[in-house]
């Protein structure tokens, strides 16, 4: 393409909330195999919500809302916005903890509790109808995650993040070009299998923790060029590993610098507006 028609190309992708960093990312986009997704925030909404809590609903909520308090996960602020409703006086955790695409572990009132998924039960005690429940849950496309007081599952609380009503418009739309699509996901498989059946995704990716996601993306590069599409913190080394990197505009600011196109509008059929778009560019040259 000459660059007369790269200007032209880029120019356009603007127009339609399509930002290209320069002539090179347009040109790889021509050459996509496969299309990688994160979930939370780019194949859903990202506003996870509440839908069920199982064991004593208060007692659950409690210990729940003591420990993610202090944590800034979508899921801790699903949390906290029900105990907030209900005016829930709870305790405040101590020597609290983070771990990474587990979840939170902290002091509660002189007994140890924690709440996230299944890596973090260890030796927590839980009875076989929580485990058909969070099942059960799960199959229904809702993360679930356990709280745990006193070695002790004592409940479980399910939070939903519905797809974005274009996701499913834009998997087909990549798939009739031929195109591999992929999730990849620090959720549960269930959850994830049951999302990438509601929006058609071939693979599904599961359990993968944050710093995990970028040699996904290298083990997928060996069956040819992959795009990754993410908005995270956590997902800014897989956006830099893929041949080509999509931010959603939504994104963090890491997200967004790491990627080398920027969906402004947050919509997925804009990558297949991009696929397009490079085809129009390169199309004739190749
Ligand atoms: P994603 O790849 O979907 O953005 P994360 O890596 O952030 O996921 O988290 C993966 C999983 O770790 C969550 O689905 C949840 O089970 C657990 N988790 C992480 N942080 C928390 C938290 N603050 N409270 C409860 N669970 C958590
Ligand atoms: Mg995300």
């Amino acid at each position: 393409a000459t660059p007369t028609a790269l200007m032209v190309g880029t120019g356009r992708g603007a127009k339609m909330g399509i930002l290209i960093k320069n002539g090179e990312v347009l040109e790889t986009v021509n050459d996509i195999q496969t299309v990688v997704f994160d979930k939370t925030g780019t194949i859903t909404v990202g506003e996870p919500k509440v839908t069920d809590i199982v064991g004593a609903d208060k007692q659950v909520l409690k210990v729940a809302a003591a420990l993610e308090e202090s944590s800034e996960h979508p899921l801790a602020t699903a949390i906290m916005t029900v105990a907030k409703e209900q005016k829930l006086a709870f305790e405040h955790a101590t020597d609290f903890q983070a771990i990474e695409g587990q979840g939170v572990a902290a002091t509660v009132a002189g007994q140890q509790a924690f709440v996230g998924n299944e890596k973090l039960r260890h030796n927590y005690e839980m009875s076989a109808k929580l485990q058909a429940e969070m099942t059960r849950l799960q199959d229904e496309a809702k993360t679930v995650v356990l709280v745990g007081l006193n070695q002790k599952v004592i409940g479980l609380i399910a939070i939903q993040d519905a797809p974005k009503s274009t996701s499913k418009e834009a998997m087909a739309a990549l798939k009739s070009r031929g195109l591999k699509t992929v999730m990849l996901t620090g959720d549960n498989q269930r959850v994830a299998q049951a999302i990438a059946n509601e929006v058609g995704i071939d693979q599904v990716i599961a359990d993968v923790l944050p710093q995990d996601k970028a040699e996904q993306i290298k083990q997928l590069q060996a069956q040819g060029k992959v795009a990754f599409v993410g908005d995270g913190i956590n997902d800014a080394p897989a956006l830099s590993t893929a041949d080509v990197g999509i931010a959603m505009g939504s994104g963090t600011d890491i997200a967004i610098d790491s990627g080398g196109i920027v969906l402004v509008k947050n919509d997925l059929r804009d990558v297949d507006r991009a696929l397009a778009l490079s085809k129009k560019t390169f199309g004739r040259i190749k």
